[in-house]
């Protein structure tokens, strides 16, 4: 089964920010409302997420990281040439197959917290007791330390906190109502304060972003139930050119997306360079395929057409022209 975790481990687990994505995603299925990441030195070292979600009771900490998955190959090494294996669901089993991972956990009912440990293949899990308050604390330490191809693989701390950064960016603009701190080498290098306030998603948006968001942002907000839009464009000519997607509140880099987008802008101002943006398309989920590409942020929407038009149409509406 070890063997079986360290396949998945290549697909879920690339480098420190698929750990740090998984984790979160975790955090956030369990209803988390503060989220703590704790990153040192790029995530080779360490990577700590702490959440106040729904916990995992002692009786399921074995269980959730385990897996039950069969493969028929006989060696690491034939997996490392094989990559196109899907797995999904084994995010815990195939990160502790790789690393050496501990899970402190608490529901708000249980009385004590238990702490559960993992390292590498072999996989004795030992449960004890922890202090620990009601939430979730996972840590993953020396990533990598038994696959040294991998490790290989992973470039400088700045540039792996970079990818992190850039993630938790990423959850930031589709998670308003969560607070996030992330943290570099006991430094705190981000810190997301919940927006409970529709009015306040702005001043999130300029914390990621930029703050030429809160300074010259054009609100957009067009469409209705079924195919709606909102979001932020920047004036033409803008030096900011962050730019942020999202379909049904998952980022996405869409082509067809992205077009309509420039289209806009070029029809209405003549221009060809895209000033920043942050927009969020909401659509009925059965028009929409969103596993397309997985990796690459590609949706694919039944009726195409219909929603690159919408989308030229919302932000025309409120680009303006460079002489204007
Ligand atoms: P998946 O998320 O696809 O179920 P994972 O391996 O990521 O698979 O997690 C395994 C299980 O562990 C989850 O289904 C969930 O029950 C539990 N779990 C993981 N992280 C957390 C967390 N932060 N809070 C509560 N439960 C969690
Ligand atoms: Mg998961």
């Amino acid at each position: 089964a070890r063997l079986a975790n360290q396949i998945a481990a290549g697909e879920v687990v690339e480098r420190p920010a698929s750990v740090v994505k998984e984790l979160v995603e975790n955090s956030l299925d369990a209803g988390a409302t503060r989220i703590q990441i704790d990153i040192e030195r790029g995530g080779h070292k360490l990577i700590r997420i702490r959440d106040n979600g729904s916990g995992i009771a002692k009786e399921e900490l074995t269980f959730a990281l385990s897996r039950h998955a069969t493969s028929k190959l006989k060696s690491l090494d034939d997996l490392e040439n094989i990559c196109s294996l899907g797995f999904r669901g084994e995010a815990l089993a195939s990160i502790s197959s790789v690393s050496r991972l501990t899970l402190s956990s608490k529901p708000e009912q249980q009385e004590a917290a238990w702490q559960a440990f993992a390292q590498g293949r072999d996989m004795a899990v030992e449960v004890k007791p922890v202090a620990h308050p009601s939430g979730t604390t996972i840590e993953v330490k020396d990533l990598f330390f038994n696959t040294p191809a991998r490790r290989k693989f992973l470039r400088t701390e700045k540039t792996e906190f970079s990818h992190i950064d850039e993630l938790i960016k990423r959850i930031a603009l589709s998670r308003f109502d969560v607070s996030i701190t992330l943290t570099h080498n006991e430094k705190v290098v981000r810190q997301y304060r919940a927006k409970t306030d529709p009015a306040q998603a702005i001043t999130r948006v300029a914390q990621v972003a930029g703050k030429a968001f809160a300074e010259q942002g054009l609100h957009i907000q067009s469409g209705e139930a079924g195919l709606q839009l909102h979001g932020w464009v920047l004036p033409v000519g803008s030096a900011n050119t962050t730019q942020y997607t999202y379909v049904n509140n998952r980022m996405m880099r869409d082509k067809l997306i992205l077009h309509a987008i420039r289209q806009a802008f070029e029809e209405v101002s003549g221009e060809q360079e895209l000033p920043g943006f942050v927009i969020y398309i909401d659509i009925d989920p059965r028009q929409v395929d969103v596993n397309v590409h997985p990796a690459k942020h590609e949706v694919r929407f039944h009726q195409g057409r219909l929603v690159h038009d919408f989308i030229l149409q919302a932000i025309k509406q409120v680009v303006v022209p460079l002489q204007a």
